[in-house]
């Protein structure tokens, strides 16, 4: 039996060495070497071939290494197949950090400080306490869930949005389509932790800055499909949003001629936001495939319907 690795052929290298190391008995195959692939029970990937039925006839699941599904065809893979997405603990404090590091810098003005050295300005700005500053979370799952109980320590007052009710201690939550406007009223920071399914694509719209408070910024890292990058353009340049740090880009990276790159009120970074550790997602994976030999669910399951 055998799982074939289809990501960064660099890491690979050391998913091999686990797997030697760790379950001998699954032999590791690093794309494009598949071998026989009728011995091929697991694919683990960032993204699929397209011809997955034919190409691993024998195929019982396929684990993403990563946390969101997005660059899956989930429509093309064949329908029993049990897709799993990658709940590596270290994928989720690499998000703790950032979204952190990203809220503390919109709150304390980092992004007009940057401009006012480059411009060897020595102005100061009046400090708005933590507890003054609402930080609106857009996704309470995995992520959104750890990075409200790291921003509370913090002593921001937070909400959270999700597609279903949620009950946090000490944030305030909202559901569905009707509520997103009570939702957005409240967000001085918004901080976009979605999966990128039909449902949410371009969901950081006109419409949606809209409603947000007079001077709020925004924290993209999610996936850049979420974020209609035009429109944050003219939300920034009329005045209505303060700022904007983006993980994440409709492409990565952006063309030279993009407007975001010298942009004075955007900040954006290459999609590191976290990463995938071989040595912290290793022990993730080879749970999922003895779970499954043991006829058990797998953890992080991606829901076909709801495509996260
Ligand atoms: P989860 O699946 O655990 O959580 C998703 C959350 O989004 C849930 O709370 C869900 O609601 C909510 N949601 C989904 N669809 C909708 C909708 N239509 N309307 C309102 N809420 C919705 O995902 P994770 O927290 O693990 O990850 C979220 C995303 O973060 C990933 O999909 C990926 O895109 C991104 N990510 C980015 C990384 C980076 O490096 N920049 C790294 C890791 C993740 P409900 O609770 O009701 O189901």
């Amino acid at each position: 039996m055998a799982l074939l690795y289809k990501a960064d052929p660099q890491r690979g290298a050391r998913w091999r060495q686990l797997f030697a190391e760790h379950a001998p008995d699954i032999e590791f195959r690093q794309w494009p070497d598949t071998g026989d692939p009728a011995d091929i029970h697991y694919l683990a990937a960032w993204q699929a071939p397209d011809d997955l039925a034919t190409l691993l006839p024998n195929l019982k699941a396929l684990l993403a290494i990563s946390a969101g599904v997005d660059q899956l065809n989930l429509h093309t893979l064949p329908p029993e197949l049990p897709v799993a997405r990658m709940l590596d603990p270290s994928i989720t404090a690499g998000m703790c950090e950032y979204a952190t590091w990203a809220v503390l810098s919109l709150h304390r003005d980092m992004l007009l400080y940057r401009n006012q050295q480059q411009a060897m300005r020595w102005d100061e700005h009046t400090l708005v306490p933590a507890g003054q500053r609402r930080v609106g979370i857009m996704g309470l799952g995995q992520q959104g869930q750890a990075i409200a109980r790291q921003l509370q320590g913090l002593g921001f007052a937070l909400s959270g949005w999700a597609r279903s009710a949620h009950q946090i201690e000490g944030v305030e939550c909202f559901a569905g389509a009707q509520q997103l406007p009570a939702f957005l009223q409240g967000c001085d920071i918004l901080i976009c932790l979605l999966p990128l399914t039909a449902q949410t694509r371009g969901i950081l719209d006109g419409r949606l800055f809209e409603q947000l408070p007079q001077g709020a910024s925004l924290i993209n890292m999610g996936r850049g499909g979420h974020l209609v990058e035009a429109d944050l353009l003219a939300a920034l340049d009329s005045g209505h949003l303060a700022g904007a740090i983006l993980d994440v880009m409709q492409q990565e990276p952006p063309v030279a001629e993009h407007p975001f790159w010298h942009h004075p009120r955007i900040a954006m970074t290459p999609h590191i936001a976290a990463m995938t550790h071989p040595d912290s997602a290793f022990a993730v994976l080879l749970d999922n495939i003895r779970r499954h030999q043991r006829g058990e669910p797998l953890t992080g399951q991606i829901d076909r319907h709801t495509g996260y």
